[in-house]
């Protein structure tokens, strides 16, 4: 299986490049964001917990968010070709809660890391927030996810680069750019 972690700051483009990688590699795409979302729409007593969190800028909770990829690991399809985390581990307690499901699932995954400039990430931030209608891409907010992003985040990055499991990207260019240096990388992986 090939199992991608996309790390990036809020606005670096992971769920662009994941787009790209569910329809040229056939990866099941896992977005966080996306599946807490869901359950913001729903309705759910969780989605009513995690609203005013999101809505901040601030984290959900490790073993909240420990326990969706628990149960999306468990219910996985056996002939799944691989699957990219889009959004998760946001924390190094994430990361190594990450490091023992996918040992238990005899699975194991490699982190593309996107860097993009901060000026860049805040521009495309509020390009978004025109159409997303999504609540924390405001400003206000999401000066408030980059500050998490690198206090919290950020060392994620090393977990897996001390582990030998990290490869950056420059995300800075176009998004053809990106995804060439992201296919470059996981074409060597595969072999
Ligand atoms: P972005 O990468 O643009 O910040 P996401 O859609 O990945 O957007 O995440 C939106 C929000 O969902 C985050 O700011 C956070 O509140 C919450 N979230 C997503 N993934 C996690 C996670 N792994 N741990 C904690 N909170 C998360």
């Amino acid at each position: 299986m090939l199992n991608v972690i996309l790390c990036g700051a809020p606005g670096s483009g992971k769920g662009t490049q994941s787009d790209l990688l569910v329809k040229n590699y056939g990866l099941k795409h896992l977005s966080t964001g996306d599946l807490l979302r869901s359950e913001i729409k729903s309705g759910s007593s969780l989605g009513k917990q995690i609203e005013s969190l999101i809505a901040e800028g601030n984290l959900v909770p490790d073993h909240t968010m420990i326990h969706l990829i628990e149960h999306f690991l468990d219910n996985l399809e056996k002939d799944c070709p691989g699957i990219i985390f889009d959004g998760y581990p946001r924390t190094v307690d994430q990361a190594e809660a990450l490091t023992l499901m996918l040992t238990r699932h005899k699975m194991s995954a490699v982190m593309l890391d996107l860097y993009v400039e901060e000026d860049e990430v805040i521009k495309r931030l509020l390009e978004r927030g025109k159409v997303s209608g999504r609540a924390d891409d405001n400003y206000e907010t999401i000066k408030q996810r980059l500050k998490i992003f690198h206090e919290v985040t950020k060392p994620v990055c090393y977990y897996y680069l001390t582990r030998h499991n990290y490869f950056a990207i420059n995300g800075n260019n176009s998004v053809e750019n990106t995804y060439a240096q992201i296919d470059t990388i996981l074409q060597l992986v595969q072999k």
